[in-house]
């Protein structure tokens, strides 16, 4: 333990985030409570889930409480728990700094998203701004924490004005547990006064109304003095005081486990609170899903899917969103054992009265209830995401598309059910998502197979060279622009009967080569195969190409472009595969070149062509050209030739 005040520095991503809160959150200020109360229960179900396998933690203090103690004339609101508490090392990994991951990434969003003047609250409250709120409204704050297990001299007092550093300290507490004072900074005529027992009533009210323990505070009462205690006359009339002022203890919210509640009895509003506190994000939830399951395994469950993502979602640290309760008992946060990755966004709690109350987290994942609510849970989320109407599922599938599919390689068991869910844009759509459904209705009368083409850029892909054939036939090709789909196709080789086929891979099942005409090409092609031995492992002539005049194409089991740029991205050197270099025997320059080298064999020409045609070809596909410069150089000599 430190034995003396000592004054540290915020670190960097702590002041910025502290300068946008203070300066972008204004309208939304009262929020501050709600993030410091639900610390505060946070910090009580910590200490709860740790006494179930070590009751004695507790002491004789497990009356579990959050309470709020304003003082008007000082102009102070103190808000203080009996939960878990913080010893001096965690006060100084948990405040002061930032530990989420991607906060870095978020900070950048946050400051493009501020020059282009839509900071909003709502991209803010994706982050959970927590504790910092507070300096919203206080210009000074003061922690006092006693960890769980720690002497009364054991206490940490944490201080700062939130101008960029903090001091912290030794200090003493009687209790386990955290106050938080803040002190309130002068307020304008218009400013709400959140010493104000109706303010706090009412912020309480509207949300935290749900928080799972009292939230009190000490109310001034009138009561009634008792009949024989009064003084009366000798008629019996009163004459002194028939009312007494007295000190009590309120409790400002209802704590109703809404979950448990008949699902016509909760209204919109509350569940839209409810989820705010409960997922700690600003923005009211797409949808929700609100039941009973009754039968062999029983219980409730409330599940939200949020309307945007939280800036995490591809953190592979970030919590899950489902809370385990039993009989409204807190058991435990982040849930993972509840829901499978592939749904890691949804939030929400379910509450099973026959759970083992003493289950650890190992135990969790064998529990055959915990596995059969699993299976439901995910039954019933994804029978609400096809029900969807389409306008709603749009919503959904721009965020969070890409995450589902994962379970098309990751669930086995409903790999059908979720490529239902999947929507690509293609070379028909408009812009517009697809389903695979909608595919198949859409397919051609000859056509056997699902087209699609992998890649990072929408456009590129639409415009790429091996769609031609396709395009001309009026064949239909999913544009997957999503690292994901990578994995998807090799687990979801077939849709509805129809198999899945690259554009960019082996033969298409289109219109034959005319074996004359590539004869004529044969030495032709056996000379350009010489010539870029290296790079290619074949030269053939193309049943995809109809306007340009080369392409690279992979065989069926060969690795994507895509792929191959993907894995190198992370780091990663796949082995080097070599593809076919395609031609197109009736573009006009083929034939040319074909002229020229039957005619002139040892032409030097040639050679610049061979590598011309092969840079068009990685070129056409959005990849990287091996030496730009002589490619560079090349087209330029030709094109003065051409004009002269
Ligand atoms: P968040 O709550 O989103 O994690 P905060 O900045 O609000 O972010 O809090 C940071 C951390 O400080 C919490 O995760 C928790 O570990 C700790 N903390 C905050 N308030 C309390 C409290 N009242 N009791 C115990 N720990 C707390």
């Amino acid at each position: 333990m430190e034995e003396k005040k000592q004054t540290h520095q915020f670190k960097t991503e702590v002041r910025q985030i502290l300068n946008l809160i203070v300066n972008s959150l204004y309208s939304n200020q009262e929020i501050f409570l709600r993030e410091l109360i639900s610390n505060a229960s946070d910090a009580i179900d910590k200490l709860r889930f740790k006494s179930q396998t070590e009751p004695s933690i507790l002491g004789d203090d497990g009356e579990f409480k959050i309470k709020l103690r304003p003082d008007g004339i000082a102009q102070i609101l103190e808000v203080s728990d009996n939960g878990i508490g913080m010893t001096h090392d965690e006060v100084m990994e948990n405040i002061g700094t930032i530990a989420k991951s991607g906060t870095a990434q978020f900070l950048e969003m946050l400051k493009q998203a501020q020059s282009s003047e839509t900071l909003t609250p709502e991209l803010i409250g994706q982050f959970g701004v927590g504790f910092y709120s507070a300096f919203m409204v206080a210009d000074k704050i003061t922690m006092v924490t006693r960890a769980v297990g720690a002497a009364p001299d054991q206490a940490v007092r944490w201080e700062s004005t939130g101008d960029g550093s903090f001091t912290i300290e030794p200090a003493t507490r009687d209790r386990r547990g955290t106050t938080i004072t803040l002190h309130l900074k002068k307020r304008g005529k218009e400013d709400p006064d959140y010493t104000d027992q109706w303010q706090i009533r009412r912020i309480v009210k509207q949300h935290s109304d749900y928080v799972a323990y009292p939230i009190v505070m000490d109310v001034e009462k009138e009561i009634p003095i008792p009949d024989k205690e009064q003084i009366k006359d000798k008629d019996g009339k009163p004459i002194g005081e028939t009312k007494r002022r007295v000190i009590e203890e309120e409790t400002l919210n209802s704590r109703e486990a809404i979950w448990a509640k008949p699902k016509d009895e909760v209204t919109d509003q509350a569940h839209d609170e409810f989820y705010k506190h409960l997922a700690h994000d600003w923005n009211p939830p797409l949808a929700r899903l609100h039941f009973k399951m009754e039968g062999t395994t029983e219980y409730h469950a409330l599940i939200y899917i949020p309307a945007k993502a939280p800036f995490d979602l591809f953190h592979a640290e970030r919590k899950h969103g489902i809370q385990l309760y039993c009989k409204r008992v807190f058991i435990m946060d982040d849930c993972k054992e509840l829901i499978p990755e592939y749904l890691r966004f949804v939030k929400g709690v379910v509450d099973a009265p026959d759970l083992n109350l003493n289950v650890s987290r190992e135990i969790l994942q064998q529990d055959r209830l915990v596995m059969n609510i699993r299976n439901n849970l995910v039954k019933k989320v994804l029978d609400l995401l096809s029900e969807m109407p389409a306008e709603q599922y749009e919503k959904f599938y721009e965020p969070f598309g890409p995450v589902v599919k994962e379970g098309i390689y990751t669930d086995s068991n409903k790999r059908d059910k979720i490529a239902a869910l999947a929507r690509y844009k293609t070379t028909k759509s408009d812009g517009k998502w697809v389903s695979l459904d909608e595919y198949v209705k859409r397919m051609q009368p000859d056509q056997k197979e699902i087209y699609y083409i992998t890649g990072d850029d929408l456009n590129a892909l639409i415009h790429n060279p091996h769609l031609e054939k396709l395009k001309e036939k009026s064949y239909e090709v999913l544009l997957m622009a999503d690292p994901v789909d990578e994995w998807v196709v090799q687990s979801l080789t077939e849709y509805d009967g129809k198999p899945l086929k690259s554009a960019e891979k082996g033969d298409l099942a289109l219109d034959k080569v005319d074996e004359k005409h590539k004869e004529a090409f044969n030495a032709l092609f056996g000379f350009i195969k010489g010539q870029l031995e290296a790079k290619v492992k074949e030269v053939k002539p193309s049943v995809r190409l109809t306007e340009s005049v080369a392409c690279l194409a992979g065989e069926d089991y060969d690795m994507s472009a895509y792929m191959e740029k993907l894995l190198k991205a992370s780091g990663q050197k796949p082995p080097e595969v070599k593809r076919v270099l395609e031609l197109n025997m009736d573009h006009p320059v083929m034939g040319r070149i074909k002229t020229l080298y039957e005619n002139d064999r040892d032409n030097a020409s040639l050679k610049d062509y061979c590598q011309v045609l092969y840079d068009l070809a990685v070129v056409a596909e959005g990849g990287k050209l091996e030496n730009p410069a002589r490619f560079s150089r090349l087209v330029g000599e030709m094109m003065t030739r051409a004009i002269a």
